[in-house]
């Protein structure tokens, strides 16, 4: 049974659903989801390679992701295009 996030290794995790095939985790402190069903060496902190592991002191210092366009401004560009 796993009982720590696979990429930042916090305990702080969560049941998200579960089938008869596999169970759905993710993780409150980095958002990684998973699930039950997945390789060893994605959902073992252990086995998982240190360039997709991540220090759970260091999230915010992070690169920020570029926000989704959400669908009004998508509208306004074409609009304005
Ligand atoms: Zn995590």
């Amino acid at each position: 049974m796993i009982d720590h996030c696979p990429r930042c290794a916090t305990k702080d995790i969560s049941l998200v659903r579960t089938t008869s095939q596999w169970t759905l985790f993710r993780c409150g402190t980095c958002s990684f989801t998973w699930r039950s069903t997945e390789p060893d060496s994605v959902i073992h902190f252990e086995q998982r390679p240190a360039d997709f592991r991540l220090d759970p002191h260091n999230l915010t210092a992070l690169r920020q992701v570029l926000p989704t366009p959400t669908s009004a401004g998508r509208r306004a560009r074409h609009r304005d295009a």
